[in-house]
């Protein structure tokens, strides 16, 4: 299983849309998929047409046994989303209450590592999406994940939200044995601007060897898809912001090239 958190810690810059088309691709390419929704909001539930505002079960589930995740729960809150092989584990807004309630409870940030644990025969693919808070489910996403994806809007100013989130990073790795490696994706890219060319041009110089070497396009189909509930592909699976995913997918894929081991327990 490999587990790909999504995250900076700034809104609007393409998380959810990221894990949507990065989950959507690899369930496409007969991958068994699993999508978490870390985030308070529930964009990604929203997107595939459940309300994170009434749900009875959700994420919040795995928080309520005192820093213990009882055996088979994780298995029971996951959800269909009407595509082949990809699963949601939805949020719902109670999560907003996590980090009050979560406070000194031992053992509080591995408890996603500790629910992928049990699931690790049922899927190959654990995508996170994040919120841009820094909290316990942030901890979590980031002691669970193999590999994080940080998504960039280029644009003036998105590289303040990008430093935030590698200062988080960096102050977490420190207290974990393993770094966790990074790649930086810019994404709504417009190459007709002016912001555009010049945040990418940046972003290009100040971390030549962490940035993904293409961006994601403006796209308005990804709009429409998440409006619609639909995946990207089923959109229009030829459009320039879907096959910019596709390419993200195979650097990936080529770049995280290792099975991990189960962790957790
Ligand atoms: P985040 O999860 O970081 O808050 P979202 O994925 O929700 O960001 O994207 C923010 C908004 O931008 C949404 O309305 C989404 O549909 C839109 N969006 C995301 N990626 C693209 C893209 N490549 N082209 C056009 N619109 C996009
Ligand atoms: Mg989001």
């Amino acid at each position: 299983m490999r587990i790909w958190a999504v995250a900076n810690q700034k809104g609007g810059v393409g998380k959810t849309t990221t894990v949507v088309a990065l989950g959507d691709l690899l369930a496409s390419r007969g991958k068994r998929v699993l999508m978490l929704d870390m985030d308070p909001h529930g964009s990604l539930t929203s997107w595939f047409g459940y309300d994170p505002d009434s749900l009875k079960h959700s994420l919040f589930d795995l928080f309520q046994h005192q820093g213990k995740v009882p055996e088979g729960l994780p298995a029971q809150l996951i959800t269909d989303t009407g595509v082949a092989n990809l699963s949601l584990l939805p949020a719902s807004t109670a999560m907003a209450t996590l980090e009050r309630r979560m406070t000194g409870v031992e053992g509080m940030g591995l408890l996603i590592s500790r629910a992928l644990a049990q699931l690790w025969d049922d899927f190959d693919y654990v995508l996170l999406d994040n919120t841009p808070t820094l909290g316990v489910l942030m901890v979590n996403s980031l002691a669970a994940a193999s590999h994080l994806i940080i998504p960039v809007q280029t644009e003036f100013l998105a590289i303040k939200g990008l430093e935030r989130m590698l200062h988080t990073l960096h102050m977490i790795s420190r207290s974990q044995k393993n770094p966790l490696s990074y790649t930086i994706v810019p994404t709504l890219f417009d190459r007709r601007t002016q912001a555009s060319n010049k945040s990418l041009n940046l972003l290009r110089d100040t971390y030549p060897h962490q940035l993904w070497r293409f961006a994601i396009p403006v796209d308005t189909k990804f709009r429409d898809a998440s409006e619609s509930g639909l995946v990207p592909s089923a959109v229009d699976a030829k459009t320039h912001g879907v096959r910019a995913y596709h390419r993200l997918l195979d650097d990936l894929l080529a770049q995280t090239g290792t099975w991990l081991e189960p962790s957790g327990g």
